[in-house]
């Protein structure tokens, strides 16, 4: 019978959930959808030192947004939990006790200032010190001493539990998407495995809990790709059958040199957290508070990666479940684009229905005490839909609806208005003064007429109108955004920029 699929997300709350490990999130989410396996969770949160509150928390908040449901973890409980490893300390105590009499590690007593000495004098020879086969019996462990010694020592409880690395052994690993990879053990060292306060490492802790938790493929990022070869030693000192191992492509900066990191979001302009993080004094919006749909969040991170094999771009986390395979996941580093980010997010906007569209409006508007007439948002969604990118937009993009322009868009003025400009506006509103049936192809057919009646340009006069009503030289078709603004105020409008020009 085939082994059944789990995947693991393993996070260490140690901050915030970024959009690099919601990615990984999201390999092993689709994997497991695709496979009908297991989405686990597992707080990887050995290191106390490290540990941020209210982390956990964002990291659940955030693949909740997303749609990314776990199947087993901290809150959801499951068969193979508890599932935050600093409630599972029993376990590692026995393993590491077991491991110890395989005769695979053993207890160290140097202390931090005895190792501190010995590496400061190798470096001083220009040798990098690794504590591993070729020195290990130079130290104070159980290896070097006699039996009464370690016993004696053991009692004082003072010790490390560090792991037997091979002496000059060639490791031969593979990772589902760079295949063989060969790393020499003389280039390690004798990791400690167990800490002198009691708590594991995160190496044996890891890899403990993926053996526990019958996990089937380790997919995380590239930057655990030289943990690999520690990994591999550790399940084959325990004789347990290994996962797979499927290591991630970085994320790129935009400009395509360098890792991402958290910092690029503030230098770049975007979100790098799917939502809002507080800390202290702090407060930095996420993807959520940006205006970015959780759809196309998931959408862009998807082909940050991978991709369907076809030029198909957009997709819902139904069809990503369905056609995300290992197979086709890049094994080099993938640029982040924020333009592409926000482009995909537009193409979801597309897809969402008027009525909430209008909704999202109608709240902006409450938001911002701005008076509206509810007829008419079924109108300005519809003219303003192509020009939407972020949520966030639905308001900045349609407020001339509601208020007249607070001031206009220098750069247009200069452009398109001299001395006979406010002859023109005054013109223009006595047209739309004696337009009878108040509707937008009359008002285009009286003011082309208007137009060529004085010989203007009608780009030129459409510009002026766009300026009056708009307060800028873009926005959806002019006539229909008159009619909308409506007869009275449309003239008010037209009049005050009359009144403005010199
Ligand atoms: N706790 C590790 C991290 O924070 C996870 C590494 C793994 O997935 O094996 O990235």
């Amino acid at each position: 019978m085939l082994k059944k699929i789990r995947v693991r997300f393993a996070p260490s709350p140690t901050g915030p959930l970024h959009i690099g490990g919601l990615r990984t999130a999201l390999f092993n989410y689709l994997f497991a959808k695709k496979n009908n396996g297991d989405f686990v969770l597992r707080i990887e949160d050995t290191d106390q030192k490290r540990y941020v509150t209210g982390s956990e928390k964002h990291i659940i908040d955030s693949l909740d947004w997303c749609g990314l449901t776990i199947n087993e973890g901290p809150t959801q409980g499951g068969n193979f939990g508890p599932y935050r490893q600093s409630e599972r300390k029993e376990l590692y105590r026995s393993q590491i006790e077991k491991l110890v009499s395989l005769e695979k590690a053993y207890y160290a007593f140097d202390t931090r200032e005895e190792l501190e000495k010995v590496r400061l004098e190798s470096e001083k020879d220009g040798k990098v010190f690794i504590y591993n086969a070729h020195n290990r019996h130079h130290f104070k462990n159980s290896l070097a001493l006699n039996k009464e010694k370690t016993a004696e020592l053991l009692k004082r409880g003072d010790y490390t539990v560090r792991f037997k690395t091979p002496k000059d052994k060639e490791i031969t690993c593979y990772d589902v998407l760079r295949g063989k990879v060969v790393l020499s053990s003389s280039l390690m060292d004798d990791k400690v495995l167990y800490k002198s306060d009691g708590n594991p490492t995160y190496h044996f802790a890891n890899v403990i809990d993926d053996h526990e938790m019958n996990i089937s493929h380790v997919i995380r990022g590239e930057e655990w790709l030289p943990s690999l070869a520690l990994h591999w030693l550790l399940y084959d000192a325990f004789d347990w059958t290994k996962p797979k191992f499927v290591h991630l492509p970085l994320i790129l900066k935009p400009t395509g040199k360098g890792k991402l990191s958290k910092r690029d979001g503030a230098k770049f302009g975007f979100p790098v957290y799917p939502l809002k993080w507080t800390s202290d004094d702090l407060v930095i919006s996420g993807y959520k508070e940006s205006g970015f749909m959780p759809e196309a969040t998931i959408n862009f991170l998807a082909l940050l990666g991978w991709n369907p094999g076809t030029e198909k771009e957009v997709f819902t986390l139904k069809q990503l479940e369905k056609e995300f395979s290992l197979k086709n996941l890049n094994n080099s580093g993938a640029r982040f684009d924020p333009e592409k980010n926000i482009w995909f997010n537009q193409q979801h906007m597309l897809k969402l229905e008027g009525p909430t569209l209008i909704n999202l409006l109608e709240e902006c508007l409450k938001q911002n005490k701005i008076d509206y007439d509810f007829k008419k948002l079924d109108s300005i969604i519809r003219l303003i839909r192509p020009r939407l990118d972020l949520l966030t937009s639905v308001l900045p993009s349609s407020i001339y609806f509601f208020v007249s322009p607070k001031n206009y868009n220098a750069k247009a003025i200069n452009k398109i208005c001299d001395h006979n400009s406010p002859q023109t506006l005054f013109g223009v509103s006595t047209v739309i003064e004696n337009i009878g049936v108040f509707k937008s192809p009359k008002i285009k057919l009286d003011i082309e007429n208007y137009a060529k009646g004085r010989n203007l340009g009608f780009g030129k006069v459409l510009g002026l109108i766009r300026l009056a009503i708009v307060g800028e030289l873009s926005g959806p078709d002019l006539f229909e955004t008159i009619e909308i603004v409506g007869q009275t105020a449309s003239i008010k409008r037209i009049k005050a920029l009359a009144n403005f020009l010199p």
